[in-house]
């Protein structure tokens, strides 16, 4: 594999930002800049075939493995100079979950097959966690594989799958044993191609016409034994190791600074600017959000000093999460008629409220939905039963 030769956590933090600002003035796409949601693979293509040929698809990863090796601090600086800039997430889910799956806990030949596809691009991936009836809840997922002899038998459906329809590959949980005293216990941790036989992917139109959430059915799908990731039944310990730390990411406040930029500019071209009503409703979000940013720089502090973040986490993914969804509102309120238009018109300043606002409604639960991150922070920091 090869090794990336800068050691970018030895520069400062302001020649770090420095230098990626250029990057990104000098190839982010300006039509691209500020889209509505993640733009599909098709279209960023070629902004990942540049990061990629800087060596930057994969910040967290290890320089051993290609990846940047970038220490927390240098991932955040540079998740913000993006948000900034407007740049829309490419197809990251390999970046984000399958790499640190298989660094974690893959074989060194699915480490050495996979990796360099995923940072060159040609593999993109889906995560085939959720199932009707199992999204919360996800360890009661029904979706089962059985051993034939030569590899595994898998059969359930998948839902809420981001971009099955334009992925290569899944790495999926399923039901290896339903006898286990608890459910956790019989969930192992699979790679699928999309195209074995048996596999169907139905997209799901959704409110703001885009058909980028699928369900995904397997059907007596036969995979080999090497398509297993670490050992049978042990699936749960390795998604937990997975999922935890993203939550500053989660909480980061840039989304909501750009929700309230979007905000004033709708205000000016409606009128609404300087009425005391609205400034009344815009200081109050203002204000939210600087508190909210003081939260966020002391979570970003404590990353700084080493520290991990416990229910603080959860309290920034809720807080941001919501504080998005309201600016959103308010600014399909003041739009009025323009506020339900699907597409955007000159009256708003090119704005599409009614995407950003059904857009805001997300965060709130994938990730973890806000009542789920409640419960966390009801029984760690206030000891609730
Ligand atoms: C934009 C987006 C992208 C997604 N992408 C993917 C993906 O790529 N792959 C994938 O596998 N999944 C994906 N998901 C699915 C996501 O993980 C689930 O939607 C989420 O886990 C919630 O599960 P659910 O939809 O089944 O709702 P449920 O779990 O059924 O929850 C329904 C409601 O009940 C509440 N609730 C549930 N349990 C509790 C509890 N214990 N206490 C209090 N309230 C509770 C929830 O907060 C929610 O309001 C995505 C979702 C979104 C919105």
């Amino acid at each position: 594999m090869i090794e990336t030769a800068t050691d970018y956590n030895a520069m400062t933090d302001d020649a770090f930002r420095t230098m990626v600002r250029d990057f990104v003035e000098a190839h982010y796409p300006p039509a691209l800049r500020f889209q509505i949601g993640q733009l599909p693979h098709s279209v960023t293509r070629g902004w990942y075939g540049k990061l990629a040929e800087r060596g930057w698809v994969a910040p967290a990863w290890p320089r051993e493995y290609g990846g940047m090796g970038l220490s927390p601090i240098k991932r955040i600086i540079m998740a913000r100079v993006f948000d900034e800039h407007g740049c829309s997430r490419y197809a990251d889910n390999g970046v984000m979950m399958t790499g640190p799956l298989l660094i974690k806990f893959g074989t060194p030949a699915q480490q050495a097959y996979f990796l360099p596809k995923i940072l060159s691009g040609e593999h993109v991936w889906c995560q085939g966690y959720s199932e009707p009836n199992s999204g919360s809840d996800l360890a009661s997922l029904r979706t089962e594989a059985v051993w034939n002899g030569d590899g595994w038998t898998i059969s359930g459906q998948k839902i809420w799958t981001s971009r099955a329809n334009q992925a290569q590959w899944c790495h999926m949980l399923a039901r290896t044993d339903k006898t286990a005293a608890k459910p956790q216990d019989g969930i192992s941790y699979f790679l699928v191609p999309l195209d074995a036989p048996g596999v169907t992917i139905r997209p799901i139109k959704i409110l703001s016409m885009q058909d980028d959430f699928c369900e995904v059915f397997f059907d007596q799908v036969k995979v080999p034994a090497d398509a297993l990731v670490g050992e049978a039944h042990h699936g749960w310990s390795i998604t937990k190791a997975l999922m935890g730390g993203e939550r500053l990411f989660l909480g980061a406040s840039a989304q909501s600074f750009n929700a309230l930029a979007l905000l004033r500019q709708i205000a000016r071209a409606v009128g609404s600017w300087g009425e005391p009503v609205f400034m009344e409703r815009y200081a109050r979000l203002a204000a939210d959000l600087a508190d909210h940013n003081s939260l966020y720089e002391a979570g970003l502090e404590k990353v700084r000093a080493g520290g991990e973040l416990g229910p603080e986490g959860a309290m920034l993914k809720v807080h941001q999460t919501e504080m998005y969804k309201r600016i959103a509102a308010t600014a399909v309120e003041i739009a009025g008629p323009y506020g339900g238009l699907s597409g955007a018109s000159d009256a708003v300043n090119e704005i599409q409220v009614a995407a950003t606002f059904l857009a805001s409604m997300a965060g709130t639960i994938y990730g973890g939905s806000s009542e789920v991150q409640r419960n966390i922070l009801a029984k760690q920091v206030l000891h609730l039963p």
